[in-house]
C-alpha cells in the first residue's frame, strides 16, 4: 500500500486537479455510476470530539474507500494541532485490499472549494463580475481562490459575523489583483455570485439581500440544525446540490423543506447539469443556489488523484502490508 502524508499534499495537489476530480465524480453520481454510503457521525464522549466516516464507491473511476475523522475542539488550545482531523483510506475494488492511506486535512478544504467552483462554472451567469463572500474563516480563503478562477471577476465584496476576520479574504482578493470592499448584508445585492461558508446555526443572508440572476453556493451547512441563508431564498431559487438525500437532511434545504417552501423533488443534482441531463440556468434573472453538503466521494476522488501524482513523482511511501 501507499502512504501519502499530510505534509506532502500541499506540493502535489492543485486546485485544477481537485476541480477535475470533483466535477467528474459529481457527474458519476448523477448518472448512477457512483454512490455514497450512509454517513456515520458520533459524539464519542471524549475530548468533546465528533468522529465519523464518509465512504462510497465510484464504479466509473474504480475508487472505493472512506474518509475517517472529525472535529476535536480542544486540539489547537491544548496541543497546537488543527481541530479538524481526517484521513482517507482507499481500497482496491477488485480485491478489497487496502491501496492507500492519505492525509485528508488539506484535501478537505480543496475538495470543498472545488465543489462550489464547479457550481459556479455550470450555474453562474457568464458575465458575473462581483463575487460576494459571506464568511472569512479557514475554508473561506480556499473557496475564494477557487471561485476567482471561474469567471472574469472584477471585485470581491465580503461580510463576516466577526468583522475582524475579513482581512483573511481581503488578502486573497488583493493577491488576485482585485479590489475588496467590506459590505453589510443588504450590500450583497451587488454580487453576481455569493459563497456562504460559515458555521452559523441561524441565517445571515436573507432573500431580500440577493439580486435576480445571482448564483449562490451555500457551503457551510453540513449538519442538522446549521443554517446560513433564509429558507425563503431557497423558495425563490432553483436549487441544486451534490446529493439530494444530504441536502434535505443536513444541508441548507433542511429548513426550506421543513417550512414547506420546497419539496425534495424540486432539488436537482449538480451532476445532472454537468452530464447535460438538466438544463441548469434557464434565464438571466434566475437565482440558482447550490447546496454543497460535502460527500465522501469528493474526498475519495481527490485522494485518488493525489495518490497517482505521489506515485508518479516518487513521493508516495510504499509499505508492504
Ligand atoms: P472557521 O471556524 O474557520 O470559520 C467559521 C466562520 O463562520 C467564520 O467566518 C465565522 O465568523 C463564521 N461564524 C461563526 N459564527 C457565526 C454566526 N453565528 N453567524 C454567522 N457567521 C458565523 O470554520 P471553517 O473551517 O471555515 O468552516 C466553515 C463551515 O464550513 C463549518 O460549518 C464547516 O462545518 C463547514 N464545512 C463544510 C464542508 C462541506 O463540504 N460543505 C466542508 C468543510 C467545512
Amino acid at each position: 500500500m501507499y502512504i501519502v502524508p499530510e505534509r506532502a499534499i500541499g506540493d502535489l495537489m492543485t486546485r485544477q486537479a481537485a476541480f477535475d476530480a470533483v466535477e467528474k465524480v459529481f457527474a458519476a453520481m448523477a448518472s448512477g455510476d457512483a454512490y455514497n454510503f450512509p454517513v456515520v457521525r458520533e459524539a464519542i464522549g471524549h475530548e468533546d470530539a465528533l468522529y465519523g466516516f464518509k465512504g462510497g464507491f465510484d464504479r466509473a473511476g474504480l475508487v472505493l474507500g472512506l474518509k475517517a475523522g472529525g472535529y476535536w475542539p480542544n486540539n489547537m488550545d491544548k496541543r497546537g494541532l488543527i481541530n479538524h482531523q481526517s484521513t482517507v483510506f482507499l481500497f482496491d475494488p477488485d480485491t478489497g485490499m487496502v491501496r492507500a492511506m492519505v492525509g485528508g486535512n488539506l484535501l478537505t478544504a480543496l475538495r470543498t472549494a472545488a465543489a462550489s467552483s464547479v457550481s459556479i462554472k455550470h450555474l453562474a451567469r457568464k458575465d458575473a463580475k462581483v463575487l460576494g463572500m459571506v464568511g472569512a474563516g479557514h475554508q473561506a480563503t480556499f473557496q475564494l481562490r477557487a471561485a476567482l478562477e471561474q469567471r472574469s471577476f472584477e471585485k470581491v465584496i465580503g461580510w463576516n459575523y466577526h468583522p475582524e476576520m475579513l482581512p483573511n479574504i481581503e488578502k486573497v482578493a488583493h493577491e488576485a489583483g482585485l479590489p475588496f470592499e467590506a459590505v453589510d448584508l443588504p450590500g450583497m445585492a451587488g454580487a453576481d455570485v455569493i459563497i456562504s461558508i460559515t458555521s452559523a446555526f441561524a441565517p445571515s443572508l436573507m432573500a431580500d439581500h440577493v439580486s435576480p440572476g445571482t448564483h449562490i453556493a451555500c457551503m457551510g451547512t453540513d449538519t442538522k440544525g446549521k443554517q446560513e441563508v433564509e429558507a425563503a431564498l431557497l423558495g425563490r431559487a432553483t436549487v441544486f446540490t451534490d446529493e439530494v438525500a444530504q441536502s434535505v437532511s443536513i444541508g441548507e434545504a433542511q429548513h426550506a423543506i421543513a417550512d414547506g417552501l420546497i419539496r425534495e423533488a424540486d432539488i436537482a443534482q449538480l451532476g445532472a447539469v454537468i452530464n447535460g441531463t438538466h438544463p441548469g440556468r434557464a434565464a438571466k434573472d434566475q437565482i440558482t443556489l447550490f447546496d454543497g453538503t460535502g460527500v465522501g466521494l469528493q474526498d475519495l476522488a481527490v485522494a485518488a488523484a493525489v495518490v497517482e501524482m505521489a506515485v508518479a513523482n516518487g513521493i508516495a511511501i510504499e509499505v508492504d502490508f
